[in-house]
C-alpha cells in the first residue's frame, strides 16, 4: 500500500510530506502492491502505544476475562491505540496470577483488536499513604520471588512494574526486576527526593502517572519530580485527559523534561466509552460523571481516566503541546520504555505497519492502517 499526500509523522522532523509505504505487515520502502490510500488533508501519526490503561467499554483488565481483554483491545484498535500494555491493579496474588495468564493467553491466541505487547503491574508494591484508588487491603512490600511468580504466570509478558521505593526491600526488588527485563516505574509513593533518586540509581526509569500519587515539587522538598528530571534516562507517565493535570502544568511539564522524557498514558477505566454511571473497580465502586471518574463516597479521589490515549493526545494539543510531540509522546516515548520501539514508534522502514490518519482540521480518525490492512470504519 502506499499512503500518499499526507503530513508524516517524522522522529527528528516533526511532520513531513512524503508517502508511506506498506509491504506485507511491516513498512519499506517501496510497495509490493497496486494498493493507494489518499491521505491528503491528514496527519499520518503512527499506532498510539498506551503502557498505562485498566479498562473501557465495561471492561477491566483486573477482572482475568478473556472475552473482557479482547473486548478493550478491540476498542483500543478502533481509538488508533494499536499497542497496549494494560495495566493491573492492587489484588490478591492469586487475582494478579489470573490476570498474568489471562495476558498470555490472549497474547497466544492473537485474534485481533490492538496488539498485546505486555503488562503493566501497577500494583501491589505501592504505599498505603499514596494508595489512591488502589484497594490497601491488597498492598504488599516489594518481593522479587512474587514477581518472578507473576511473569512466569504471564509468560514474560510483564513489562512494566510500579513500586514505592521507601517500601522495605525496594531498592533489591528493583535491581532484580531489572536484571529480569522488567522496567520498573516509581509511583504511588511518598518518597523524599533521595530516595527516589536511589530508586532511579538502582534501575528505575519510568514515573507513575507524575504529579497523581506522589508528594509535589516543594522547592525544599523536590521528591520524586525532582529527582526524575535530574537523572535524565527517566521518562515520566502524564495523564493528559484535562481532569488529572492543569493545562499549565502540562505545558510546563514538556517543557521541563522535554517531548523525549513524556509518556502520555490514559490510565483509562472501564467506563471508558460508556454512559455516566457507577462502576465496579478493584474491589470497590466509582463514580463517573463526564470526564470524572471518582470512588464512591470520596468525590476528592479521581481513581483513573475516562478518556482513551487519543482524546488524551487531542486534550495535550488543545492545552498547546505541539502536535509533534504529543504523538511522540503517544507512540515512539512509551514504546521505547517497554522496549518494542524496533516494532513500534514510528513510520520507520522495518517497523509495522500501524498507523493512523487524522484530519488536519479537528485530530479525528479518517482511516486506520493496522499491519498493513486498512479497517473497515
Ligand atoms: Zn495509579
Amino acid at each position: 500500500m502506499r499512503v500518499t499526500g499526507g503530513q508524516v509523522f517524522d522522529l527528528e522532523k516533526g511532520f513531513i510530506e512524503r508517502d508511506v509505504c506498506t509491504d506485507g505487515p511491516l513498512l519499506a520502502s517501496v510497495s509490493s502492491d497496486g494498493r493507494m490510500l489518499d491521505a491528503s488533508g491528514c496527519y499520518v501519526i503512527p499506532g498510539l502505544v498506551d503502557v498505562h490503561f485498566h479498562g473501557c467499554v465495561g471492561e477491566d483488565f483486573s477482572d482475568a476475562s478473556p472475552e473482557g481483554l479482547q473486548r478493550m483491545a478491540d476498542f483500543e484498535l478502533s481509538q488508533g491505540v494499536t499497542y497496549i500494555c494494560p495495566a493491573g491493579m492492587t489484588l490478591p496474588e492469586d487475582q494478579l496470577t489470573a490476570i498474568c495468564r489471562n495476558a498470555a493467553a490472549h497474547r497466544a491466541k492473537n485474534a485481533g483488536g490492538a496488539q498485546l505487547v505486555g503488562l503493566h503491574l501497577e500494583g501491589p508494591f505501592l504505599s498505603t499513604a499514596k494508595k489512591g484508588a488502589q484497594n490497601g487491603d491488597f498492598l504488599h512490600d516489594p518481593d522479587s520471588a512474587m514477581l518472578r511468580r507473576l511473569q512466569k504466570a504471564a509468560e514474560g509478558c510483564v513489562k512494566l512494574v510500579t513500586v514505592a521505593p521507601e517500601q522495605p526491600g525496594a531498592m533489591d526488588f528493583i535491581r532484580a526486576a531489572v536484571a529480569d527485563g522488567i522496567a520498573v516505574s516509581v509511583g504511588h509513593t511518598t518518597a523524599d527526593y533521595d530516595t527516589a533518586a536511589a530508586a532511579f540509581a538502582a534501575g528505575a526509569d519510568h514515573a507513575t502517572h507524575l504529579y497523581n500519587g506522589m508528594p509535589p515539587l516543594h522547592h525544599r522538598s523536590p521528591g520524586v519530580i525532582g529527582a526524575a528530571f535530574d537523572d535524565p534516562k527517566v521518562q515520566v507517565e502524564l495523564i493528559c485527559d484535562g481532569i488529572h493535570i492543569h493545562s499549565s502544568v502540562v505545558r510546563a511539564t514538556f517543557r521541563l523534561f522535554g517531548a523525549e522524557r513524556v509518556i502520555l498514558i490514559s490510565d483509562s477505566l472501564r467506563a471508558t466509552g460508556m454512559p455516566d454511571g457507577q462502576y465496579p473497580f478493584g474491589g470497590q465502586e466509582i463514580e463517573v460523571h463526564g470526564n470524572r471518574a471518582t470512588i464512591l463516597g470520596h468525590p476528592e479521589t479521581l481513581a483513573g481516566s475516562v478518556t482513551s490515549l487519543m482524546g488524551c493526545l487531542r486534550q495535550a494539543v488543545a492545552f498547546g503541546v505541539p502536535l509533534a510531540d504529543a504523538v511522540r509522546a503517544a507512540s515512539y516515548n512509551p514504546a521505547r520504555s517497554i522496549g518494542i520501539d524496533r516494532q513500534a514508534g514510528s513510520l520507520d522502514t522495518g517497523k509495522e505497519a500501524s498507523l493512523i490518519l487524522l484530519d488536519r482540521e479537528d485530530l479525528s480518525i479518517r482511516a486506520i492502517v493496522f499491519q498493513g490492512e486498512l479497517l473497515e470504519q
